[in-house]
């Protein structure tokens, strides 16, 4: 997939995943009729208690403390290094712009370092290039380049592909393919949406300024 497809998808999948935990504390939270099963001290009372919220709290806070901004970074992060490498710097060498950070090994190791400095320092800034180099991976479809995605297993040389008219390819594909021209208006769409709808709450200053949505 291409630019568009890429941030606006993983930007909407970001969006809901963040969300998800106020929705679920949102319906706990709905007025319930609390009354005890019985008159003895002992007794639980019929409506969830507050310490199951404890639950989710961990992500809740995970999930304000996103960077949208680093999400979007992380999205485009595997083309980022890779394509300079593969298909400016060493052409012959690789033979193709999907090469380290196309990886599960990148990826382990990205989303490894990350879950650390998130327990020992509550830094987030990492998980989000993980998470925009997961959806990275399976947007672009990797498991069906196994050779590059389970680098080493297959041996230490990449998977190769034809770059020598990668740019011309891409336009002439986004103009001509369903499989590349589609999913680039659905994450042109997603982008629309997101920041018609930070506009529209005042948030977008917010946004740009601290990559987040919640005030
Ligand atoms: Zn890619």
């Amino acid at each position: 997939m291409l630019f568009l497809a890429h941030i606006g998808i993983t930007l909407g999948a970001a969006v809901l995943l963040c969300d998800a935990p106020s929705w679920s504390y949102s319906r706990r939270k709905l007025p319930q009729p609390c009354q005890a099963t019985s008159t003895t001290s002992f007794s639980q009372p019929d409506c969830a208690p507050d310490c199951a919220d404890d639950n989710l709290s961990w992500f809740n806070s995970l999930a304000r403390q996103i960077d949208y901004r680093l999400i979007l970074v992380g999205a485009l992060l595997p083309d980022i290094i890779d394509k300079p490498l593969g298909t400016f710097l060493f052409p012959c060498f690789f033979n193709s712009n999907r090469i380290f950070c196309h990886t599960l090994l990148f990826l382990v190791i990205i989303s490894s370092v990350a879950v650390y400095i998130f327990k020992r320092q509550g830094q987030t800034w990492l998980i989000a290039l993980a998470f925009g180099t997961f959806m990275h991976l399976i947007l672009d479809g990797m498991w069906l380049i196994p050779k590059t995605l389970l680098w080493p297993a297959y041996g230490w040389a990449f998977g190769r592909t034809d770059i020598s008219h990668w740019l011309k390819n891409v336009f002439y594909a986004l103009l001509t393919d369903p499989y590349i021209y589609l999913p680039e208006l659905v994450g042109a769409i997603i982008l629309l949406g997101f920041f018609v709808y930070l506009a529209r709450k005042g948030k977008l200053l917010l946004f740009i300024k601290k990559g987040t949505i919640q005030s």
